[in-house]
């Protein structure tokens, strides 16, 4: 048969190409793969954002023992911050912060719900951007919609499991969320991760969001609670700090499975773990249950970084959330975007002395859409804070006599008010204030040419006319605050000394 060994023939020649080519590859494989084992693993990025989770209910923060034995574990190997402050106390907002390194008003995120400024402006660099341009692969898992693509947070990752297409109003008329199908328990949001760390060569930046102390919509199974949690007469369970507890306790839980998962890759030695919070919770202190405003049970955060370049230490000097992401990008090797006022923490974590950083947050409720909260704490329209040495400010440039200043370092839980007895102390805080530039000063304007007044008319009618549009009509003065008896009715610069005129008042 003249035909079939024309066809064997050519198959054997293939074959016998196929194995040369095959030998010739396996053994460049082998000469890049020596080559690569002299050059340092590039390490992966694990940054862990404990929703409204309080720095005083892990056990490494003063919490009972064993309230979170993995954090605790994990603080023990690398950095435990002691006085680590956010940006603010509403999710979007301060989550901007830790993912770019810019305090407010620098990355533009300043409310959860506006006409415009609830989004991170596509301009800005991310720890997600920058990496994935650097050649990580990036990935997102979240577990509730406060951080998803709505406000601008799903640019430069690869996946980005979250809550999107979910922000519209509702069958009601407000514009409100299902907190029940809108929420993964920390449990569904560990098996994610569990299955994203199978899947790529590259070192990853993976950002997980935890949610479960935010609220009591899903509580941890029957048998992680323990047996004597306040509950009402049916036996339901009540909200408690017992309660908040034992959810902060199983996210710890969890999160002991992610570690456990790096570990049986061996990749836990490869990967920095950055764990912070984006706010805590009231729980009744200073008479409020909840966040959106700027006491220490707010703002005052967990912050843990632990891995390859990570010496074992615990820093006492006030760190700030703007200063996570430079950490990050020091410790991985890839520049510092411009623009942020964060800085490394680098020298601090290896023992370097270094003069106070100053930590800026706002609260601007006034011109949140969603912040019904203005009705009964009008006060807290609008909260301007910062941290310095040891003092903080809480100005409230509406209605300033109601702002408050206190001495942490003798008064942590901010029970004296010494506003009116340290007038110097306030105006050198102001100043600090005011060099940042935050103070916004008007509503946020419609993102695009729509119509304002038929958004002001469509806004009333879905019930926010108590809300924020109270302060449309608000009227400001200025005056610098070295000069304060030379106040304008217009934004200028002090006409004595020449600064930044940015602290308002009616
Ligand atoms: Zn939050």
């Amino acid at each position: 048969m003249p035909v079939y060994p024309v066809p064997v023939y050519r198959t054997s020649r293939r074959t016998s190409l196929t194995l040369v080519y095959s030998l010739v590859h396996a053994l460049c494989l082998l000469l890049v793969c020596s080559a690569c084992r002299d050059e340092p693993r590039r390490p992966n990025v694990l940054l862990v954002t404990l929703d409204t989770t309080r720095a005083d209910f892990l056990s490494c923060y003063g919490a009972r023992p064993g309230a979170t034995p993995v954090l605790d574990a994990l603080a023990e190997r690398g950095v435990l911050f002691r006085d680590a402050y956010v940006s603010a106390a509403v999710t979007p907002v301060s989550h901007a912060t830790i993912l770019t390194g810019r305090d407010n008003p620098e990355h533009g995120l300043r409310v959860l719900s506006g006409l415009s400024g609830y989004k991170l402006p596509s301009t800005v660099p991310s720890l997600a951007t920058t990496l994935q341009d650097a050649g990580w692969h990036t990935a997102a898992i979240h577990s509730a919609f406060p951080v998803s693509g709505f406000f601008g947070f799903a640019r430069g990752f690869e996946r980005f499991e979250s809550f999107d297409g979910v922000m519209a109003p509702s069958r009601a008329g407000t514009i409100s969320w299902d907190l029940q199908t809108l929420q993964r328990r920390s449990d569904e949001t560990t098996n994610l991760v569990v299955d994203e760390l199978s899947r790529d060569e590259r070192p990853f930046f993976l950002w997980l969001h935890y949610w479960d102390p935010h609220d009591p919509v899903k509580l941890p199974p029957a048998e992680a609670l323990p047996a004597n949690l306040p509950r009402d007469a049916n036996g339901l369970l009540l909200p408690s700090r017992e309660l908040y507890g034992a959810e902060v306790s199983y996210v710890d839980q969890q999160f002991g499975r992610v570690l456990q998962r790096l570990e049986e890759r061996g990749e836990l030695d490869n990967t920095i773990v950055v764990v912070v919070a984006d706010h805590g919770e009231g729980l009744g202190d200073h008479g409020w249950e909840y966040h959106r405003i700027l006491y220490q049970e707010q703002v005052h955060t967990p912050l843990i970084i632990a891995g390859p370049g990570v010496p074992k230490s615990v820093v006492e000097a006030t760190v700030r959330s703007c200063d996570i992401a430079p950490t990050i990008w020091d410790l991985v090797q890839v520049a510092t975007p411009e623009g942020g006022s964060g800085r490394s923490l680098l020298g601090l974590m290896k023992g370097a002395a270094e003069a106070p950083r100053a930590a800026y947050m706002d609260q601007i409720n006034g011109y949140d859409l969603n912040a019904k909260m203005v009705e009964a704490r009008p006060q807290d329209a609008f909260v301007y804070g910062v941290v310095h040495d040891g003092w903080k400010l809480l100005w409230r440039p509406h209605m300033p006599q109601a702002s408050e200043l206190f001495h942490l370092r003798v008064d942590p839980r901010e029970q004296t008010n010494l506003y009116a007895q340290e007038p110097e102390r306030v105006a050198a805080l102001q100043k600090l204030l005011a060099e940042r530039g935050g103070f916004v000063l008007a509503p946020f304007p419609p993102e695009s040419g729509a119509d304002s007044a038929s958004i002001r008319a469509a806004l009333d009618k879905l019930g926010y006319a108590g809300g924020a549009s109270a302060y449309l009509d608000s009227r400001w003065s200025w005056f610098c605050p070295s000069h304060p008896q030379l106040r304008s009715d217009e934004l200028s610069p002090c006409g004595r000394c020449g600064a930044p005129p940015l602290v308002i008042a009616r």
